[in-house]
């Protein structure tokens, strides 16, 4: 479905917009170019197919394209990514070899249009290569670098260090870089599938659809089958509530072009799950936003009980939709969920069990949190103030000495 600038004003107000379309007058005769490694699953690709649309509703010509390679590429920079994260990775010269074959080849074949370039992660980060002085480069960061690998991380500042400028989520992940920094957090489309408004009948079906049943309480992590979103540990979590309360569990996820791991996570997960037919596992195909919303507007209590995270859209979203979310205390969900105010952190199985019981004996409480998480989200994580982020960054790098400018169009 498509929406318009006017149906963003009805959720954030007209303020909002009239300075977005302010900002986004200065920036209109440049196109922007956004270059990551999948189109489908992971939250890179979920910002951008919202982001691009919102940017063009602005006027400004955006386009969004995709690199190519082959699956060892991809176990190349699947590795990279864990090790950047600060997971144990063997990494080796070979792999080295791997990223800078199919970065040539990308280099030959991908045609750079954008006025300003954004290069999302580790995957791509090569292309800087093809940097002309008239254009700018931006490398955008999604993932937790606060503690990386250095082999790994030494092998792509390089690249890094020859960008215009870089962006982070959060002020932890900030590098020592050349190039300066900017901090920004990354954000969810209100009006997307994944999360309007959805009619009850369309959740009751989708519950009912996928074996749930609505008069028992339903725990329910969404997530790609990743070892940093600790599947094992919900189980975990979940086994424990279990033993003192009635629940069900759904642990919903999908596959992710750029992610080779996925098939043998999923194959973990469901022995984990041992046969209990209150563990629901399910493997989603591409694009199943309205199923996803709706299994998310259904459930009681929503975990991402992740122990790495960059940032943790789906956290985001169900706090949106005035959930009660339980998360690892780690990465990006600090900025989202303020503990006790918001939702809780935890630090492990037994935490997130502890809090699942205190939440299912308290709904009143759940309530709270969820209306306190669905404020702060409309506050800070939603598509405008991100697009008005990166609006005013394009025009912060092209005149770097200016402290001030003036976006009213009077001056
Ligand atoms: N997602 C999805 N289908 C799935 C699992 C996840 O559409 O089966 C979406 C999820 O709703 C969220 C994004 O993928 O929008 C995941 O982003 P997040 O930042 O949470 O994690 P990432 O996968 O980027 O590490």
């Amino acid at each position: 479905m498509s929406t318009s600038l006017q149906d963003y004003r009805a959720v954030v107000g007209s303020e909002v917009i009239d300075e977005l379309k302010i900002a986004a007058d200065q920036v209109k005769d440049r196109k922007i170019q956004h270059i990551n490694s999948t189109f489908v699953g992971g939250g890179v690709a979920e910002l951008l197919a919202r982001m691009v649309l919102l940017f063009r509703e602005l006027g400004i010509e955006t386009t969004w394209d995709v690199i190519k390679g082959e699956k060892p590429f991809f176990e190349v920079t699947k590795a990279f990514h864990n090790a950047l994260h600060g997971g144990q990775e063997t990494i080796t010269g070979a792999m080295f070899d791997t990223y800078r074959e199919t970065t040539a080849r990308n280099l030959e074949e991908m045609e750079i249009v954008g006025d300003v370039v954004v290069v999302h992660d580790p995957q791509p980060a090569g292309l800087i290569e093809r940097r002309s002085s008239d254009c700018r480069w931006i490398w955008r960061c999604h993932i937790d670098v606060s503690t990386p690998d250095t082999k790994v991380w030494n092998f792509l500042k390089p690249y890094v260090d020859r960008y215009d400028s870089s962006v982070f989520s959060i002020p932890e992940f900030s590098q020592q870089l050349k190039i300066p920094q900017f901090m920004i957090a990354p954000s969810i489309d209100p009006l997307s599938d994944k999360n309007k408004e959805l009619p009850q009948e369309t959740i009751d079906r989708a519950l009912e659809g996928f074996g749930l049943d609505s008069d028992r309480p339903i725990l329910t992590q969404i997530s790609r089958f990743d070892r940093f979103k600790d599947p094992i540990g919900v189980i975990r979590a979940y086994q424990l509530v279990k033993r003192r309360r009635d629940c069900q569990l759904v642990l919903a996820g999908g596959a992710a072009d750029d992610d080779p791991e996925g098939t043998e996570v999923l194959q973990e997960v469901q022995k984990a799950a041992d046969g209990d037919n209150d563990i629901h596992i399910l493997a989603l195909p591409p694009h199943s936003d309205i199923e996803i919303n709706a299994l998310v507007r259904g459930s009681t209590i929503v975990l991402q009980k992740s122990v790495k995270e960059g940032f943790g859209l789906t956290v985001t979203e169900a706090l949106w939709k005035k959930k009660p979310v339980i998360a690892g205390a780690v990465g990006g969900i600090k900025l989202q969920i303020l503990n006790g105010i918001t939702g809780f952190l935890v630090h492990s199985p037994e935490g997130a069990a502890n809090r699942v019981i205190e939440l299912l004996g308290n709904p009143e409480l759940g309530q709270t949190l969820g209306m306190n998480g669905y404020l702060h989200v409309k506050e800070n994580f939603l598509t405008t103030r991100h697009i008005r982020d990166y609006l005013l960054m394009i025009l912060a790098l092209e005149e770097p000495g200016k402290d001030l400018r003036y976006l009213t169009p009077d001056f």
